[in-house]
């Protein structure tokens, strides 16, 4: 089954010729093209499908379908037909790097903590691995460490089929129980794994190990990694977002996380400034009406919900109205509102009112908040029919 698999005999074959075995239209209507040799991978074992060309037609997957490798191509091809095979070999030497980065890693936490991977993932924007047993920030440190000592020493990757007596006296990682010709593949220092997909032939080539990140999930740990030339790319990302940031900043670049902390801390002060200065605003706008034991409507610009509330509060607690509604353009033709009061239940209120006037929102007994898709003439007239419609019990 192996003889006509060149990536498996060889994974750096990046063209070849072979002849189109059988080519059926599948439901999607792409077509699935099988070979008397291929160099495509299929996916699997958390490795995704190679891509590439064959002739002059797209081969956009790659799947084990029955024991046979089926590549579902964009156009037919005529059974009989010799033609070149050709991967887009950048990507699948990506997935090379990523793969054989995470047996490294795999195998360290195997061999340090025990833990088995439970899940492996090669996105199109990270690489994660599962694991069944929680990690520190320290314990990832050093993993990653030793996972790229294993890089520098470029150790070579061996890939065999251990007879069966051989094959019970190692001991290897291995999702599920296996029987009859077990792929092994061994990084000499790092890990001894059973596998099915490519790997790169020294550790060097996979240029480095970088973790970024760790979830805890599902009683274990979901760690997130990049290897080779997608850590470059997330590197030279990085460095750039943080140039930008620099700039914007007018801060040096080791500087940047200072500058944000300066810049919070300034950005807080404003607020408590603008804040304080509202306060003021909204005690001498609530000098201007009197007391009174009707609803009050006010309508303001530009004020936020939480200053709408204030506002309100401030408005009923001075006792300017039996109920007040605050009113606030939401800038789509609607109304923000807070309706407050310490007489009457502005749960009940903002229900009837949202019912009638397209809102939604609601709050406590004393204040409620949403917005209304009505005018201001359809909300004042409204307002001040419920208004006083639900006392408080
Ligand atoms: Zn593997």
């Amino acid at each position: 089954m192996e003889q006509n698999r060149l990536y498996y005999q060889y994974p750096y074959v990046k063209k070849f010729t072979c002849t189109v075995t059988d080519c059926r239209e599948t439901p999607k209507g792409t077509w699935a093209v099988r070979l008397d040799q291929t160099a495509f991978y299929p996916e699997g074992g958390g490795q995704p499908s190679d891509r590439g060309m064959l002739g002059d037609v797209s081969v956009l997957s790659v799947h084990e379908r029955g024991g046979e490798v089926e590549h579902e191509v964009d156009r037919p091809i005529a059974p009989g037909t010799q033609t070149e095979g050709i991967l887009d070999w950048q990507y699948r030497l990506d997935n090379m790097q990523q793969h054989t980065g995470e047996h490294i890693l795999s195998g360290l936490v195997h061999r340090y903590f025990g833990y088995d991977n439970v899940g492996f993932h090669m996105g199109a924007e990270e690489v994660t691995v599962d694991f069944n047993g929680l990690l520190t920030e320290k314990d990832l440190e050093r993993l990653e460490n030793e996972a790229n000592a294993l890089v520098y020493e470029n150790v070579k990757v061996r890939v065999w089929y251990p007879g069966e007596e051989e094959l019970k006296a190692l001991d290897y990682r291995s999702k599920k129980e296996l029987t009859g010709l077990v792929r092994i593949v061994e990084i000499p220092g790092g890990d001894i794994c059973a596998c099915c997909g490519t790997h790169v032939e020294r550790t060097g080539e996979v240029g480095i190990i970088k973790i970024r990140g760790m979830i805890h999930y599902k009683g274990g740990v979901r760690v997130s990694m990049l290897c080779g030339r997608r850590a470059l790319a997330d590197y030279r990302q990085r460095l750039n977002d943080e140039a930008e940031l620099s700039v914007l900043l007018s801060a040096k670049l080791a500087k940047v996380p200072e500058a944000v902390k300066k810049l919070k801390e300034e950005s807080q002060k404003q607020e408590a400034l603008a804040g304080s200065l509202y306060r003021q605003i909204f005690s001498l706008k609530a000098a201007q009406y009197p007391k009174a034991d009707s609803p009050l409507a006010v309508f303001e610009e530009g004020l936020s919900p939480v200053q709408l509330r204030q506002f309100a509060t401030l408005l009923y607690e001075e006792g300017k109205g039996a109920v007040v509604g605050v009113f606030s353009p939401d800038g789509n033709g609607g109304f923000q509102y807070a309706l407050g009061s310490s007489r009457f239940d502005m749960r009940s209120l903002s229900r009837a009112m949202n019912q009638k006037l397209n809102g939604r929102g609601g709050g406590s007994a004393l204040m409620a908040q949403g917005t209304f898709r009505a005018g201001r003439e359809e909300i004042e007239a409204l307002f001040a029919g419920e208004a006083c419609n639900y006392p408080n019990s």
